[in-house]
């Protein structure tokens, strides 16, 4: 089966069979190397200096991590604006609200472009520390402007939470100029690792600050114990084993800017083929990341019998997501697929549009 869905990805065999190396305690010196490797694996893929820059690895899905980053860096006392456009904006404020963390939220439409103006003036407010935004929307496929949103928050003294789920190890992300204090992401999406492990990239300085708000999600306490080669609890090692493997094939592979340049590739295929069959994009190539595009559903064909028909011959897309359900689909390249596998997609769509 070909997974067009933005996570889990289709595994390399490699990967796959990292999966079945031998039985491993978490609290032995060889779990502790593999963690360790990780570690530096992670901050290398965007050449991040270890004397700024950790990576903390967490047991859980993406929004483990999410949740794990706004949780533990919004200091007591401060405030974080929020920029929604999706519904992973909708989540970070969602997290905010339930563990009643201060903060004030710029809503747009979900698939709209981001208002600066709107997004200046949250951040003018009172005792903002950070600014939480999504890079890649999922929910649609628009990138967000990380450079200018990083523009923003150094004329207004703040800091940036990025969710990086979806694009982390494949767009580009300007740490340093975008003052990023954390990015939250996952293994299982553009790093072709297996669902269940998930990470936070954080500046050693925002630690310093980093409050106690949950128990299993608190950041520090994992930083502390995996700075000496421990964890405070039980992390999926099998899992582990996989994203070190997963690490390997990306840096081998060019690292990021290969990655980009293989979806960049794999997305324009897509895109140009299923608009040679009528079928249109929903945003620009511009406003798009290379990751995934959302599409109009094919005239007269709902989502349900264009899935099923699709899955048929192999190929899983995935819905649009709320009101969004009933007119669009979603196609994501990531993981082990080639262009061939998605000629065939392309010839599978055009014998169920002409039916
Ligand atoms: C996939 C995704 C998440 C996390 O989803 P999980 O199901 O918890 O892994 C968070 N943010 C974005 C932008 C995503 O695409």
């Amino acid at each position: 089966m070909i997974l067009l869905n933005p996570g889990p990805v289709n595994l390399s065999d490699r990967v796959r069979h990292a999966l079945l190396k031998p039985d491993l305690c978490h609290r032995e010196s060889e779990f502790t190397t593999l963690q360790n490797e990780i570690r530096e694996q992670l901050i290398s893929i965007y050449g991040l200096a270890a004397q700024h820059y950790v990576a903390i690895l967490l047991t859980g899905s993406g929004t483990s991590a999410m949740e794990a980053m706004l949780t533990s860096l919004i200091p007591q006392g401060k405030k974080v604006a929020i920029i929604e456009n999706g519904v992973y904006g909708e989540r970070l404020r969602r997290i905010a609200e339930i563990y009643a963390i201060p903060h004030v939220s710029v809503q747009h439409e979900w698939g709209a472009e981001m208002e600066i103006s709107r997004v200046a003036k949250a951040l003018a407010g009172d005792n903002i520390s950070h600014l939480a935004v999504v890079h890649h929307e999922t929910t649609t496929g628009r990138l967000n402007p990380l450079q200018l949103l990083g523009e923003l928050c150094k004329e207004h003294g703040v800091r940036m939470l990025l969710d990086g789920v979806s694009s982390f190890g494949a767009e580009a992300i300007p740490f340093h100029e975008s003052r990023i204090d954390a990015c939250a992401a996952t293994a299982n999406k553009c790093l072709h690792g297996v669902p269940g492990t998930s990470f936070v990239i954080v500046s050693r300085t925002a630690l310093d600050d980093a409050v106690e708000r949950s128990l299993y999600l608190n950041l520090k306490a994992y930083f502390v114990n995996q700075e000496h080669g421990g964890t405070p609890f039980t992390q999926s090692v099998q899992t582990f084993y996989a994203l070190h493997e997963a690490l390997k094939e990306l840096s081998e592979q060019g690292g990021q800017p290969s990655r980009y340049e293989r979806y960049r590739q794999l997305a324009g295929q897509v895109r140009e083929g299923l608009q040679a069959l009528g079928i249109k994009p929903l945003l620009a190539v511009e406003d798009s990341s290379v990751v995934l595009s959302t599409y109009h559903l094919p005239e007269g064909i709902n989502y349900a019998s264009f899935h099923d028909a699709l899955k048929q011959d192999g190929f899983i897309i995935y819905a649009g997501q709320g009101e969004l359900a009933k007119t669009m689909f979603r196609v994501s390249t990531m993981g082990e697929i080639t262009g061939a596998d998605l000629a065939r997609f392309l010839d599978s769509v055009e014998k169920i549009v002409g039916d």
